[in-house]
């Protein structure tokens, strides 16, 4: 059995390279995705041809910043101590400025904190003289080129897609990619605005939405963003800014457990396995961490520097596929209470087929999910249980985007059978999946196996009306 928990790997400098490419596809990665805040299209051509030439079913994700604040690329990184002054400018005739703002001064006051990266230098503002911005450093050794600021309460003005973002997105549309991670949704609004964005530009039907919670408002709207998206990103790095560490825990359990309940895939992110930027092996709390995860329900895994600019890219991910699928088989089988999302009869007919195999634990050995869009595969896969899912359905994107669900362990491309011909009818439509599921080796002569579909089963009807334990031929 393969690993039920899916992996994200940032792409960057350390994984440019054919062979790296191709040893973390074979560990376990399900998806590369690009930090649209150093990318641009030839980056993302770059990204798309090395992982295209392994595999057709890894999926790709183009992160888009929106109002994260980026220090420009000044230079070699400098060496700093609490009590130094820094002063940040606005243009480039200073040495330190916001390479994507240029009005960041009018909007701070005296006072505001600003935190580099994911929280290992922070400052404090001082005061503002014309343009300028004096700071003083409070903690931290060494401040990186290029870093995104955080500015934890401040109230800027920001698009929620700059012009870069646009640029990246439309050709990512126009070249197959198949998500968008989309920074700070911390509202209805904002999702909507990446969402439209999307349609006008011809990407409706083939480009889903990760929202990237990364700020209070994100965690309190929720749910409202889950109406609009596909997904979540649990964005870490930014929470533990805004928030405090404190809160990052109890905040990853809480989005965790909304998007079960929704039954839209969840991310974990940032950190995962920060040390093996340097070093082959990482710490016991990462390896907890990872576990961590993988218990409370996450869907998906994510490397960030440790795969794009590390040492270790390869032992990351299989570091990951191994401590993940050691938790799953440690997880205690269980039902997610959909009714509080408010359910449909999608979510309780996949409800039951998860009791169904949990009953019947010794008996069915897998289950064959028929699911058009791959939507009631998602409510099935947010239950627990030890049999793998195997999906069927309509085509290649939606194959490759059910790879971010965990617990769905292969998917396949069935096309239907043309409405009204002779051999458009239930009985031929199950055996046609049978046969392809034993040709594909994922089911064996004398297994048992719970199939779920519709009928008619090339997608006319939108609910599973199908439910029937089979025996392999
Ligand atoms: P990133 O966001 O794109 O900056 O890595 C993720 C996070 O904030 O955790
Ligand atoms: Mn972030």
């Amino acid at each position: 059995m393969d690993k039920k928990t899916k992996i994200v790997c940032t792409i960057g400098p350390a994984s440019w390279d054919q062979e790296v490419m191709k040893k973390m596809i074979e560990s376990g990665m399900n998806c590369a995705r690009v930090n649209g805040a150093f990318a641009d299209p030839e980056e993302l051509d770059k990204v798309k041809t090395l992982v295209k030439n392994v595999s057709d079913d890894v999926s790709l994700m183009v992160d888009v910043k929106g109002p994260e604040v980026r220090m420009n690329k000044f230079g070699d990184p400098k060496k700093i101590k609490p009590g130094d002054e820094i002063i940040i400018g606005n243009t480039d005739a200073d040495e330190i400025y916001p390479s994507n703002y240029n009005d960041l001064y009018t909007h701070l006051k005296p006072g505001q904190r600003l935190v580099v990266g994911d929280g290992d230098v922070e400052m404090k503002l001082e005061k503002i003289e014309g343009d300028k911005m004096y700071c003083t450093v409070v903690f931290g050794e060494v401040l990186k080129p290029g870093k995104a600021l955080n500015l934890p309460g401040a109230d800027y003005t920001s698009e929620v897609l700059t012009e870069k973002d646009k640029e990246n997105l439309i050709h990512s549309i126009k070249t197959g990619w198949d998500f968008v991670s989309a920074s700070f949704m911390n509202s209805r609004e904002a999702a909507q605005t990446v969402k439209d964005f999307i349609a006008e530009n011809g990407g409706a039907d083939s480009m889903k939405i990760i929202a990237k919670i990364e700020d209070q408002e994100g965690v309190d709207k929720i749910d409202e963003i889950l109406e609009v998206v596909d997904g979540v990103m649990i964005a870490r790095g930014g929470l533990g800014v805004e928030l405090g560490l404190e809160q990052v825990p109890h905040v990853q359990r809480l989005l965790t457990q909304k998007c079960n309940e929704a039954g839209k895939p969840v991310i974990t992110a940032t950190q995962m396995l920060e040390s093996m930027t340097e070093n082959p092996r990482p710490t016991r709390a990462e390896a907890s961490d990872v576990a961590t995860a993988v218990l409370l329900g996450s869907d998906s895994v994510m490397l960030s520097g440790e795969s794009s600019a590390g040492q270790y890219p390869v032992e990351a991910v299989k570091f990951l596929a191994s401590t993940a699928m050691v938790a799953e088989e440690n997880t205690m089988p269980y039902v997610v209470d959909s009714r509080a999302h408010g359910s449909t009869t999608a979510d309780a007919l996949t409800k039951a087929a998860a009791e169904v195999c949990l009953e019947m634990q010794d008996e069915i050995d897998s289950v064959i999910i028929v699911s058009k869009t791959g939507t009631t595969a998602r409510l099935l896969a947010r239950h627990s249980f030890a049999q793998p899912i195997i999906l069927f359905t309509s085509n290649d994107f939606f194959k490759r985007t059910a790879m971010l669900t965990k617990n769905i362990e292969s998917a396949f491309v069935f096309e239907g059978i043309e409405h009204g011909s002779e051999e458009y009818n239930r009985d031929n439509a199950v055996r046609i999946i049978m046969d392809m599921a034993k040709k594909e080796g994922v089911v064996e002569q004398g297994q048992k196996v719970l199939f779920i579909g519709k009928t008619p089963i090339d997608g006319h009807g939108y609910f599973p009306n199908l439910f029937e334990v089979i025996e392999v031929e």
